[in-house]
């Protein structure tokens, strides 16, 4: 018999990113409590990637990922859950683009487009962005962006880009 929570779960995918404090190791434990989460499994996540800041001044380079998971929380709940992990690794909001310890966005929930004061899905700025755009493009290569198209068409706009992905 069908579980009742699988009926209501959505596939998602969350963008991480660092740029201080140890990055890599940020994205890793992020990971990790990104699989802890209530009614969430985390089915994959991308190779880590090296991004040059888009900064308002100069700042280490980033470190990102992309994860996949199966949930069973709400948008709203899932956003509240990623800030209150992003709260528990140092997370201060200063200015826009400023350094962080760590960056938690959902980019995609399920087919669902949204938009209220504190949620947008698809995340607004995802498709201008290579390093979000090719970790997802490594774990979902056929994936089709609400409102505005497949990834692989997306990302070709952005070729210009310098992304490196590191080692596993
Ligand atoms: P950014 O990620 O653009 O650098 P922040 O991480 O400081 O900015 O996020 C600021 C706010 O953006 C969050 O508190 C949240 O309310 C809002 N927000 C809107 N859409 C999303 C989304 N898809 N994922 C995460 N945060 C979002
Ligand atoms: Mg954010």
């Amino acid at each position: 018999m069908m579980q009742q929570n699988d009926r209501q779960n959505s596939i998602a995918f969350i963008a991480l990113g660092s740029n201080l404090d140890n990055p890599l190791k940020q994205i890793k434990t992020a990971c990790q409590e990104i699989a802890a989460l209530p009614k969430t499994s985390l089915i994959q996540h991308s190779s880590l990637y090296k991004s040059a800041p888009i900064a308002p001044q100069e700042q280490p380079d980033y470190i990102n990922a992309v994860a996949k998971i199966d949930t069973g929380l709400t948008p709203v709940e899932l956003l509240n859950a990623l800030l209150a992990i992003e709260q528990r690794h140092g997370r201060v909001r200063d200015f826009r683009n400023a350094p962080r310890t760590l960056d938690l966005d959902i980019l995609l929930y399920g087919a669902l487009q949204l938009n209220s004061n504190d949620l947008t899905i698809p995340h607004p700025r995802m498709i201008q962005r290579a390093f979000v755009l090719y970790p997802l493009m490594e774990i979902a290569p056929d994936c089709y962006i609400p409102g505005h198209g497949k990834i692989n068409q997306l990302i070709a706009a952005c070729s210009d880009q310098v992304i490196t992905r590191l080692e596993k």
